[in-house]
């Protein structure tokens, strides 16, 4: 073994960062990230960050698994073998795998390894997995929240509709159908026919009932009906699937990369939005998106702006990234948006802009 890409150094930290806006949708709210964290350090000197995320519980038993039996197992191992170090982890967690917080642990260490393998190959991520293109579409969702009124909503919509922007994303499941479908009509009319408009019942609906709205959102020209179904309801997004024009998009809740071919090769995701944090890193994510690929389906990566623009860039499968900025109050730099476009940084490594002092003034544990 290379002495040199040993891993000599492995710590993780909770950060938490507040969210930007209030921000609700169909079964939670979401008012501060927690981040756990994660710094590998490297014989010859690469020092790598990783990061995954919670949207309010469950950090502390995420850096429980990792202090005390993901970190250990990292000293000495070479930072260049990161199939065979995710592999190493998984069996070191069996008890608790799969799972969502094996998987939130897993991810922060993976990604903090390519980060040191792009910088290591002086790439930027977009290159070093896959370097299909250099930008990608995006769609706003910081303005289609479901607390947000619908005058407010159609201001939104129609801010970013002028500004350039060509898609957005509406938060459904109001306690009636009847209110859901004022809300798009109203924003449906405000941006016109050309703008691409989503929306997301995050898991909040019946078969019965995600049927009946699927079918009066079909008259607004609804480019995916994302999450309608509980996660773990695959046979109903293939029934679904079936019965409704509308692409349905799912994958922000699945956790393992069978999941994801359970939903890709049963017909019932015809968008995958696969999440690096939850499917346990860039190693998975990855494999996930060949899947899709192969199956010709398309990725739009949930949340994870700031990552997620790189790794759709990285891919043939890839399309929409999803603007929901939540990095600002501990990076330096932004994700250049440009015409409608999120553009993959071009610099070596992940191509985040960590701004440590901010990172330790949120450090909670
Ligand atoms: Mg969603």
């Amino acid at each position: 073994m290379c002495t040199l890409t040993r891993i000599t150094s492995a710590s993780a930290r909770l950060v938490v960062i507040p969210a930007a806006t209030e921000r609700t949708d169909a079964i939670q709210a979401f008012a501060a990230q927690e981040t756990p964290f994660v710094e590998i350090a490297t014989a010859d000197g690469f020092v790598g960050r990783g990061y995954s995320y919670t949207i309010g519980t469950g950090g502390s038993a995420v850096m429980a698994l990792l202090r005390d039996v993901m970190l250990p197992r990292l000293i000495g191992e070479d930072s260049r073998k990161i199939e065979h170090v995710w592999s190493m982890l998984r069996a070191s967690t069996r008890s608790t795998t799969p799972g969502t917080l094996t998987a939130l642990a897993l991810a922060a260490v993976d990604i903090a390894l390519w980060d040191i393998s792009a910088q290591r190959s002086q790439q930027p991520l977009a290159l070093a997995a896959g370097g299909h293109r250099t930008s990608t579409p995006v769609y706003d969702t910081e303005h289609g929240w479901l607390h947000i009124p619908t005058d407010e909503l159609v201001d939104g919509m129609r801010s970013i509709a002028d500004a350039g922007w060509t898609a957005g994303k509406v938060k459904v499941g109001k306690p009636t159908l009847a209110e859901d479908l004022e809300r798009l009509t109203a924003v449906r009319e405000a941006v016109g026919d050309d703008f691409t408009l989503m929306v997301d019942a995050n898991q909040g609906f019946t078969r019965s009932e995600a049927m009946r709205r699927a079918r009066a959102f079909e008259e607004l020209g609804v480019a995916w009906l994302e999450e309608p179904l509980p996660a773990d309801d695959v046979q109903g997004h293939a029934m679904l699937a079936r019965q409704t024009s509308i692409p349905i998009a799912v994958g922000e809740t699945l956790t393992t990369i069978g999941q994801c071919a359970e939903y890709l090769a049963g017909g019932a995701a015809s968008v995958m939005q696969v999440d690096a944090a939850r499917i346990g890193g860039i190693t998975p994510w990855l494999k996930v998106a060949h899947l899709a690929e192969a199956l010709n389906v398309s990725i739009a990566p949930h949340f994870l702006m700031e990552l997620h623009v790189s790794l759709a860039a990285a891919v043939p499968a890839g399309t929409w990234v999803e603007h929901i900025p939540q990095l600002g109050a501990v990076t330096s730099g932004q994700v250049l948006l440009e015409h409608g476009r999120a553009h993959a940084p071009d610099f070596p490594g992940l191509g985040i802009s960590w701004d440590l002092d901010k990172i330790e003034g949120l450090t909670v544990a």
